[in-house]
């Protein structure tokens, strides 16, 4: 049973949340998480992967869709999102970061130094990432290797990084919450924060939903929400912060497939490399991936998808700087539209991905672009809108830890950025 007094009160134990309980641990002070998923035994195969990842309906499984169908790929489970990642280490915002008056160079370089962050070892592409690298560079293309945080001896290249890591290679924010633990941290698993409670314009703890029913209370100094973009808003309005939810980005991929004679790159982490050149003057980023389930497939592409052999595909996401055009609705209902603007960008990014596909041999006509989708959520509590710089709301006590407080898209994996506000915000919360 936790205590129900603590000095810090972190909702979430994801990319944000870990991290500022790992920092604030360290530096002794009491720390209570909670955290709606489990800490899960097992992952690494769509059947785990069915527990965790968001899908409204457990019948169906299938994953939560904006209304207007843009498929949004969350997990809840301790560590949140970052145990289904691709391992992709990059900074990102620097520049509007440092507009903001926000430095966070010397919170970057700690958490790259932890978190070993380093371009990914040729040994680990696969003959088709290899194929589509040629390609590129025959076409004047520059893919690069891709910097993961990711453990390349522990790496048995299953193609399946999106579902958890079976050897733990890759840094997940678990190691941080261990750590966090380890220092005295607590944390109560299965339990859902509802509401932030105020008393005379103050944050003083939280109101949470019992697995076994029922509502509980506990109380902090101070309360940081830590919850992910599609949730931190949900919370902040259910506690009067009525203008949290809108400006919702989403990174808006696509990924466009392609079958060939016989090469693949079904066996190696997804993303290994990766191309910025149309980044500042485009909004993408391109980069080879597949997903290797066909019932993730089935998601994508419908049956087309389903029918693609794996064992002959390539594939290259479109990753763009999204329009804030989405909003989070009190209930948690989702609104996310595909503007013009951003199928301009989607259509650029998978012309380019369609002819280096060809170049490395798929043919022309089983070339397919899947549907619109999402899985770096944020700006839904934005530095500048709900949070000042030093992450606080307008209610005293009560903080943003999470991808919610990032100020416009990035198009970039944004897990490095978000533990680097963490690490700032521990300093400044002390
Ligand atoms: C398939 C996939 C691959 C990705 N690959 C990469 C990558 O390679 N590199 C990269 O940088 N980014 C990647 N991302 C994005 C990255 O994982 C997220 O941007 C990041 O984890 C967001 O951090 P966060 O702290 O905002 O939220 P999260 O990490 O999702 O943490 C939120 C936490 O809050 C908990 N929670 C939610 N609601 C409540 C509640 N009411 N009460 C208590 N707890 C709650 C959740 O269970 C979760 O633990 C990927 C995402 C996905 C889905």
């Amino acid at each position: 049973m936790a205590e129900k007094y603590h000095q810090y009160l972190i909702i979430g134990s994801g990319a944000g949340g870990a991290t500022l309980a790992r920092e604030l641990a360290i530096r002794g002070q009491s720390v209570l998480i909670i955290e709606q998923g489990r800490q899960e035994q097992k992952v690494g195969t769509y059947n785990d992967a069915t527990r965790y990842y968001d899908a409204p309906n457990r019948f169906t499984n299938a994953p939560r869709k904006s209304k207007e169908g843009v498929v949004l790929w969350r997990s809840f489970m301790a560590g949140g999102s970052t145990v289904v990642s691709c391992g992709n280490g990059v900074r990102c915002l620097e520049d509007e970061f440092n507009v903001l008056g926000v430095d966070l160079s010397a919170e970057f370089a700690e958490a790259e130094n932890e978190m070993s962050i380093a371009p990914i070892p040729e040994e680990l592409l696969s003959d088709g990432s290899k194929k589509i690298r040629w390609a590129a560079k025959e076409l004047g293309y520059n893919m690069e290797l891709m910097p993961k945080f990711l453990k390349a001896t522990s790496c048995r290249k299953c193609g399946q990084c999106v579902f958890g890591c079976v050897e733990c290679a890759k840094w997940t924010a678990l190691d941080y919450l261990k750590e966090a633990i380890d220092k005295g941290a607590k944390i109560l698993y299965e339990t859902k924060v509802e509401k932030i409670k105020i008393q005379n314009g103050r944050a003083n703890g939280v109101i949470s939903a019992r697995s076994s029913g029922g509502e509980e209370e506990f109380m902090a100094e101070k309360v940081i929400v830590a919850a992910g973009a599609l949730t931190t808003p949900v919370i902040l309005q259910k506690s009067g912060i009525d203008k949290a939810g809108s400006g919702l980005f989403v990174d808006l991929f696509v990924n466009t497939y392609g079958v060939t004679d016989g090469v693949n790159q079904a066996n190696e982490p997804a993303m290994a490399l990766v191309t910025h050149e149309f980044y500042k003057s485009k909004g993408f980023i391109l980069s080879p991936f597949i997903n290797c389930s066909k019932r993730v497939r089935f998601v994508e592409l419908g049956m087309r998808g389903m029918a693609m052999p794996t064992n002959r595909l390539l594939g290259i996401m479109t990753k763009t700087r999204d329009d804030s055009s989405g909003q989070v609705y009190r209930d948690g209902t989702i609104s996310k539209p595909v503007t013009d603007a951003d199928w301009v960008r989607l259509k650029a990014g998978s012309a380019i991905a369609r002819e280096i596909l060809i170049k490395a041999g798929a043919s022309s006509k089983s070339i397919a672009v899947s549907i619109p989708q999402g899985a770096h959520p944020g700006g839904t509590a934005a530095i500048g809108k709900v949070v000042n710089t030093d992450l606080k709301t307008e209610i005293d006590g009560l903080y943003v830890c999470d991808a919610s407080v990032l100020p416009v898209s990035p198009g970039l994996p944004p897990i490095l950025t978000i533990v680097a506000l963490a690490k700032r915000l521990a300093k400044n919360l002390m």
